[in-house]
């Protein structure tokens, strides 16, 4: 397309070819302009206005937007090749899959690599059954973990489930931080535990200290597997590399997507130990992917574990995680009428609202002074915030600043209806 096409004419093609009630929604939240460019924590529409981006592409965006380290490498292989011819190897899988052994918690050494977070789910629940000969699962209420219909069956939200049940039997849900729902839902017949160290759509829930550790001993106790999904939480974006370090327990599968190539490509992995790999055993290409690990991702992921490295994001993570965390939750002080809590870790900060009206009026005032911020999927009365791991002090300041005003107005809005 050669001409530049106006706001509302984007709308119009959504309206008209897209999604015609989100194209409404869009609009009704304030939401319906057109993304043109973005660098580090700024995105700029179509018209040339500035947005301060802290929902960071709901942890996609760990190094900002557009990182100019990832950009460069990403850009000399895409000339050399990109997808991969499928028939040889690729050396940049293999050195992204080593890395990844390297900086992953345990005994994780092994990497498939696929295209995203739901995708790395499914072959993480189809090789917990062949490892273990075992079908049943054991999820979290209120749990996400992806909309293709395995990932569906093992997360939490009715409004998303029930229009396609039934789904994948064999599915126990529990509540999310509950040892002894664990315990009694855990036997010889389940093959993995699936679990978000920090639910992120759900809300913005940490799991409670020792929950993990129980965790990993009722697996063990019993032969099944545990999963972590941190394609959330990966890289950082709590404050250590992965979230389970905050509890030094090592899963026996990984699942990472949304950061692991920087925010320049798609990609999602899940890593396993010698044992869940053992299911390759004389069939290697029973969970295949034609797009997964190809040159150009891979390339993208050592780019982006390189900028991780390099500019102590991890620690930037847990600083300004820190200071922030203690900021919103003075301004919950001043609102205890509007504000319900403040909880997370790192950058992964969630700030639930009274009623989920406030909320929407807290994200639509935020949104009308530039920026941007969102409420979890399973939960709309939790505000979230997830900028860039290197967002500067004076960032989080004015977004500070805009929320304050913001809860001044929803006061206002709201008073003699409370
Ligand atoms: C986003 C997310 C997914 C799904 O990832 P997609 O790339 O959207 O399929 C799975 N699990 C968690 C914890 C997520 O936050």
């Amino acid at each position: 397309m050669s001409e530049e096409l106006t706001a509302r004419e984007v709308a119009r093609l959504y309206k008209d070819y897209v999604n015609p009630d989100l194209a409404r929604t869009m609009r009704i939240t304030g939401l319906g302009v057109v993304e043109d460019h973005a660098q580090g924590c700024y995105v700029w529409d179509t018209e040339g206005q500035k947005y301060l981006d802290m929902a960071g592409g709901y942890g996609v965006f760990c190094l900002g937007h557009s990182h100019p380290h990832v950009i460069a490498a990403v850009e000399k292989q895409l000339h050399k090749m990109s997808l991969s011819a499928k028939v040889f190897f690729t050396a940049q899988q293999a050195k992204l899959a080593k890395k990844l052994a390297e900086i992953t918690p345990g005994d994780l050494k092994y990497t498939f690599f696929c295209n995203s977070g739901t995708e790395a789910v499914e072959g993480a629940l189809k090789i917990a059954r062949l490892t273990t000969e075992r079908i049943t699962y054991v999820a979290m209420q209120n749990a996400f973990h992806g909309k293709s219909t395995g990932s569906l069956a093992v997360s939490g939200r009715p409004n998303y489930r029930t229009p396609f049940e039934p789904l994948m039997p064999e599915v126990r849900h529990i509540p999310f931080g509950d040892v002894s729902a664990l315990e009694e839902a855990v036997d010889e017949t389940v093959a993995a535990v699936l679990v978000e160290p920090i639910q992120g759509e759900g809300g913005i829930h940490v799991a409670p200290d020792g929950y993990l550790q129980k965790m990993r001993e009722i697996c063990d106790k019993h032969g099944a597997l545990l999963v972590a999904d941190e394609v959330q939480t990966g890289f950082g974006r709590t404050g250590k590399m992965f979230a389970v370090n905050h509890w030094d327990v090592a899963p026996d599968i990984l699942i990472v997507a949304k950061a692991l190539s920087g925010g320049i490509l798609p990609i999602g992995a899940f890593i396993g130990t010698q044992r869940v790999w053992s299911a390759f055993k004389g069939r290697p290409t029973i969970h295949t992917s034609t797009f997964g690990g190809s040159p150009l991702a891979c390339t993208a992921g050592l780019a982006a574990l390189e900028v991780y490295e390099q500019e102590n994001l991890c620690q930037k993570s847990a600083e300004s995680g820190a200071y922030f965390k203690a900021e919103l939750q003075k301004l919950a002080g001043e609102y205890p009428d509007l504000i319900a809590e403040v909880r997370g870790l790192g950058l992964l900060l969630g700030m639930e609202a009274v009623k989920e009206e406030y909320a929407g009026s807290i994200i639509s005032e935020m949104s009308h002074r530039h920026i941007i911020a969102v409420y979890t999927l399973n939960q709309p009365k939790v505000i979230r915030f997830e900028p860039a791991l290197n967002i500067s002090r004076e960032d989080i300041d004015s977004c500070l600043k805009a929320l304050s005003e913001s809860l001044a107005k929803t006061r206002e809005m709201f008073k003699g209806r409370m």
